[in-house]
């Protein structure tokens, strides 16, 4: 309505101006200028609007803890934080200054976003959510005044819902909260920062509405000390990759609403997504049930799950054909890596195949025993084995290597230099970066010369093997863990590694 009136206005102003022989051109210049100032410089990015859970079209869904698997330890710290809010006048009888900050620390996608919203349920607080890149235009002065806006609009809300606490959540908050001086002399972000210090400083107990900022970000050590000092965001959880348990808890979750199979293990999918996110368990769960409706089945069966992990893992199938030469290299070179994952760790074999995904012309994927947080020496050793043995397997039934080994290769550099960082190599405890090059290199080649030697006895003594299985691949494409070992089996290979 103002804005039809102004451009009448205008226009009416205009015609009178040009009747009294007015020059009206500098002023339709000025005006063009403020309307290219307003539109594209940025005045209309400081009426920003952030998102909320208020039930408007475009705002955040509310959720509850109990959408959320695993993470039982976060869970717990940041529900006796939110305690704080919950019980503020327990609180300041007590004396207890208010938590005025949680930061969320964690790999992406591992449900510090779902985490912040079940928290302002549970503590029925108005939320709001805005991303650290949000504050950060190139004018001076935009971001600060973003923070005021968020703060400002967190009270506006909580007073027109008629509720006491408000809950802001910033994502990736090391877009705004870096270390200040960092930015290269860019002062915007320094300013914005500053802001977000001033307005947490003015967070007090006798507030009407008790504002908590939760903050999520996978960079921690870029934050500003002053931001991670006591008194700001003092309370710190970590939200890791989730465990077996956790990984089963959430795929259950994701499959609620899926019609399964009664064939479906997720315990056993949990097992062969070791390191998997939330949000990659969400999506396989996803995947398969779009495999299985490309199939045009009712129900998801196990199939689907498996399949969907080597999606969720590798990337989609690739057209690209390979000819018959390179496939039966291809299924040589799986079949290498197999053979020796399964003389380490009998068991270990999830699944071979010679279909192109991603950047793979080939894989072999294993399900680990358990999950790991700390690696010994003899297991470290154990995987570069299985590294060199599709080269050394090319080797054997070839008789030459490919390319097709190089992402292998720097995955055992990158493992042996790491039992050189962990003190596990003949240089004892020693700092990497402080090494000679000369001296690094030959400690790796000797280190993978002597892994090289195990792994070609093994390889040599199988060739029967490698080509019957090999075999089977060149024309059925993809071999499962248990039909893999029945061959091992049949063929009675006495697969022993010498120490
Ligand atoms: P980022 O750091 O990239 O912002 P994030 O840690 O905030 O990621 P979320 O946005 O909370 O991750 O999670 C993304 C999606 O992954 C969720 O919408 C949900 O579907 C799924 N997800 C992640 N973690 C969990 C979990 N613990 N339980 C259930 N679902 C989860």
């Amino acid at each position: 309505m103002i804005k039809e009136l102004s451009i009448g206005f205008a226009a009416a102003a205009a015609i009178i101006m040009i009747q009294q022989g007015f020059n009206v051109v500098p002023w339709f210049f000025m005006a063009g200028l403020i309307l290219v100032l307003y539109y594209m410089v940025g005045f209309k990015g400081l009426n920003k609007s952030f998102s909320a859970v208020d039930g408007s079209k475009g705002s955040i869904e509310k959720i509850n803890f109990d959408r959320i698997g695993g993470h039982d330890s976060a869970k717990k710290e940041l529900l006796e934080a939110l305690e704080f809010v919950k019980n503020s006048k327990l609180i300041m009888k007590m004396g207890i200054r208010p938590l005025k900050g949680i930061l969320l620390m964690g790999p992406p996608g591992t449900g510090k976003t779902l985490l912040a919203k079940a928290a302002a349920g549970y503590t029925d607080s108005v939320f709001l959510s805005a991303s650290g890149s949000e504050f950060i235009e190139v004018y001076a002065g935009v971001g600060a005044q973003r923070v005021r806006q968020i703060f400002n609009q967190a009270k506006e809300m909580t007073k027109k819902q008629n509720k006491n606490s408000a809950i802001i959540f910033i994502d990736e908050i090391e877009i705004l909260g870096g270390k200040r001086g960092s930015h290269g002399g860019h002062l915007e972000y320094d300013q914005t920062l500053n802001q977000l210090l001033v307005e947490m400083d003015g967070i007090s107990c006798n507030d009407q509405t008790k504002i908590l900022v939760i903050a999520a970000t996978n960079r921690s050590e870029l934050l500003d000390s002053a931001l991670v000092r006591p008194g700001r965001f003092d309370r710190m959880v970590n939200v890791d990759l989730p465990d077996l348990e956790g990984r089963e808890q959430i795929l259950k979750l994701h499959t609620r609403n899926k019609p399964m199979s009664k064939d479906v293990n997720l315990k056993a999918v949990a097992q062969d997504t070791f390191g998997f996110s939330g949000a990659h368990l969400e999506s396989l769960t996803n995947e398969a049930a779009i495999l299985a409706m490309r199939d045009k089945k009712k129900f998801i069966s196990q199939r689907y799950f498996l399949e969907a992990v080597d999606k969720v893992m590798m990337g989609e199938k690739m057209d690209r054909k390979p000819d018959i030469d390179e496939l039966w290299r291809i299924a040589v070179h799986e079949t290498g890596h197999a053979l020796m994952s399964e003389t380490i760790r009998p068991g270990s074999v999830s699944s071979i195949t010679t279909t192109s995904r991603g950047k793979a012309l080939g894989y072999m994927r294993q399900t680990p025993d358990r999950d790991f947080h700390l690696y010994t020496k003899e297991y470290l050793e154990g995987q570069i084995n299985i590294l060199l043995a599709g080269s050394l397997a090319e080797e054997e039934i070839l008789g030459s290597r490919s390319t097709g080994a190089s992402a292998d290769f720097q995955q055992a550099i990158g493992i042996a230099k790491e039992l050189i960082s962990s003190g596990m190599s003949t240089l004892g405890v020693v700092s990497l970066s402080d090494i000679p090059g000369t001296i690094l290199h030959d400690v790796i080649s000797s280190i993978l010369e002597k892994e090289e030697s195990k792994v070609k006895e093994v390889i040599s003594c199988s060739s029967n093997l490698i080509k019957e299985v090999a075999d089977y691949l060149l024309n059925q494409e993809k071999i499962s863990g248990e039909a893999f070992r029945k061959m091992l089996f049949s063929c009675g290979e006495k697969l022993k590694i010498s120490s």
